[in-house]
C-alpha cells in the first residue's frame, strides 16, 4: 500500500529529485511553485535521456495502453527482419523475454479497460498542465496545440487504418478525415502516394525540446531551485526515510525523496525491497537541420513506416522503432540506415545522413507509469516508467507528486499507478 507509513509530509520542509529529464524537472518545478525548497539531482548523460530525443508530440489521443491483445496480434509482422519497427536483440532477452511474460498477462481485457480508465484520468488535463507550467515560465509559445495527422500510403493500409482509428478510444481528442486542401498540402511533403489522411485534434507538439529543456531548467533556478550534477549511486533507507549517496558519497537526504530517473528508476528501487519490471524501449531518430518543411505543419505520422515526422524549430526530425534491451547496449547502426530509407523513399525535405540519435523509453509491462508514494520509507516517492507517454504526462505527473508531498489530493486518481501491482 502507497500509505504504509503515515505521510507526515503535510508540512514538508524541503525535497530532492533524482533525474532531471522532463519528468523530474516538471516535478522540480511544481514543488518549487508550492515553495517547498527542491533540489534537483541530475548525473552527466551516460545515455542520452529520452526526454529531449523524442517525438515532440503531446499524445493526448493514446489512452489505450499498448499493453493490449491488438498489439501482441500485430507483433509479427511488425518485427524489424519483416521491415517493421519492433526488435528483440538476441543479446538482450534476458531483459525482454521475462518483461515480455508480464506484457502478455498484462493485456487481458479486465486489465487493458482499468488501463484505458487510468490513463484516460491522467492524460484529462494534460494539454492543461502543459498550458499552466510553460505559462509560469514564461515559455508559452513552446507549446503548438494544432493537432497532427496520420497518413497512409495505399488505399488498403488507408482504410484498415482510418477504422482502427475510428474504433479505437481516443479520450478528449477527436479524429476527422482531412480535407482535400489538407491531402494536396501532405502531398507537397513527400513522394509517395497520400492514398488517405485524418486529422487528430487536441493533440498537439513541444516546439523545440533542447528549448524546452533549458526553459524548464531557466524556470526552475529562477523559482530558487537548486540543481547538482551527481550520480546518485545507493537509495538506502535509516530510520524509516530514504537518503539518496552519489557516487563521490554525498549524501542527501529531504522531507520527500522523489526518484524520477526514467528506465535508470528500477535499480534504485530495488535497492529497497520494490519490485520494478521496468525495460529499457528503445527508439531512434535522425534529425536534419536544414529543412524545407513548413515551420506550421503539425507532426506526421507516416503509418505504414511506423515513422513520425516532426517539425522542430531546430530541424526535421524523423523517430521510429520499439528495441526491447537494455539502456546501456550499444545502438544498432541499421535503425538509422532504415530511417534514412524511409525518408528518402518518401522525399522529404532532409538534408541525408541526418544526425543520429537512441534513447529509451522507461516502460512498464502493463504500459502504465508509476507515480505514487512509496510504502517502503516515509518520505520516498516515485515518478517513473512514462513509456511513449513521458512528455505528454510529465506536467501532469509533477502536479500529483506535488500535490501528494504536500499532503492533498491530486488531481487523478493514483491507484492505478502504485508500483506494488508487481508485488510488494
Ligand atoms: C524515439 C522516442 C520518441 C518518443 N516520442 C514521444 C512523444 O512524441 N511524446 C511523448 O509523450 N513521449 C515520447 N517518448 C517518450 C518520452 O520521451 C519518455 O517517456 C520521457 O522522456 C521519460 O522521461 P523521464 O524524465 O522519465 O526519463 P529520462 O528522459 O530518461 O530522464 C531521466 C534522467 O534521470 C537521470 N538519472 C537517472 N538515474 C540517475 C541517477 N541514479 N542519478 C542521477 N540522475 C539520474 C538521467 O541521466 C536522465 O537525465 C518518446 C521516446 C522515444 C525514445
Amino acid at each position: 500500500m502507497p500509505n504504509d507509513f503515515p505521510s507526515h509530509a503535510s508540512d514538508p520542509q524541503n525535497a530532492v529529485i533524482i533525474g532531471g529529464g522532463v519528468i523530474g524537472l516538471a516535478t522540480a518545478i511544481a514543488l518549487q511553485r508550492r515553495e517547498i525548497p527542491t533540489i534537483l539531482i541530475d548525473s552527466p548523460p551516460l545515455a542520452p535521456a529520452a526526454s529531449w530525443g523524442n517525438a515532440g508530440h503531446i499524445a493526448i489521443e493514446q489512452i489505450e495502453p499498448l499493453a493490449s491483445r491488438a498489439t501482441i496480434r500485430s507483433m509479427p509482422r511488425r518485427l524489424f527482419w519483416r521491415g517493421g519497427a519492433l526488435s528483440l536483440p538476441l543479446r538482450d532477452i534476458a531483459a525482454w523475454l521475462p518483461f515480455a511474460l508480464r506484457l502478455v498477462v498484462a493485456t487481458r481485457p479486465v486489465r487493458f479497460a482499468r488501463g484505458c480508465a487510468a490513463l484516460s484520468d491522467a492524460m484529462g488535463d494534460a494539454m492543461g498542465a502543459w498550458r499552466r507550467i510553460l505559462s509560469g515560465i514564461g515559455a508559452a509559445d513552446l507549446l503548438i496545440e494544432d493537432g497532427h495527422y496520420i497518413m497512409w500510403e495505399s488505399a488498403a493500409s488507408a482504410a484498415q487504418g482510418r477504422a482502427r482509428w475510428a474504433a479505437a478510444d481516443t479520450g478528449c481528442a477527436s479524429m476527422r478525415d482531412a480535407t482535400a486542401d489538407e491531402l494536396e498540402r501532405l502531398a507537397t511533403l513527400t513522394s509517395a502516394p497520400v492514398a488517405g489522411a485524418v486529422h487528430i485534434a487536441g493533440s498537439g507538439q513541444i516546439a523545440d525540446l533542447d528549448a524546452l529543456g533549458a526553459a524548464m531548467r531557466a524556470g526552475f533556478d529562477a523559482a530558487g531551485g537548486i540543481r547538482i550534477e551527481a550520480r546518485i549511486d545507493r537509495l538506502v533507507v535509516e530510520d524509516g526515510r530514504a537518503i539518496a549517496i552519489a557516487a563521490d558519497g554525498a549524501r542527501y537526504a529531504a522531507d520527500a525523496m522523489i526518484v524520477a530517473g526514467g528506465a535508470a528508476s528500477g535499480p534504485l528501487l530495488e535497492m529497497i525491497g520494490h519490485r520494478v519490471p521496468i525495460i529499457a524501449e528503445r527508439g531512434y531518430h535522425i534529425q536534419s537541420a536544414e529543412t524545407g518543411w513548413p515551420r506550421d505543419m503539425p507532426p506526421v505520422v507516416f503509418e505504414d513506416r511506423s515513422m513520425i515526422v516532426t517539425r522542430f524549430r531546430s530541424g526535421l526530425r524523423a523517430a521510429s522503432f520499439v528495441e526491447f534491451g537494455r539502456s546501456a547496449s550499444p545502438a544498432d547502426p541499421r535503425k538509422w540506415a532504415r530511417l534514412r530509407r524511409h525518408v528518402a523513399a518518401l522525399g522529404l525535405s532532409f538534408a541525408l545522413p541526418g544526425a543520429e540519435w537512441m534513447g529509451a523509453r522507461p516502460t512498464l509491462p502493463d504500459y502504465l507509469p508509476a507515480i505514487g508514494q512509496s510504502g517502503r520509507a516515509a518520505n520516498l516517492y516515485y515518478a517513473f516508467g512514462h513509456q511513449h507517454l513521458g512528455l505528454t504526462l510529465a506536467p501532469t505527473t509533477g502536479d500529483a507528486i506535488a500535490a501528494l508531498v504536500a499532503g492533498e489530493a491530486p488531481p487523478f486518481d493514483l491507484a492505478p499507478f502504485d508500483l506494488n501491482r508487481f508485488g510488494a
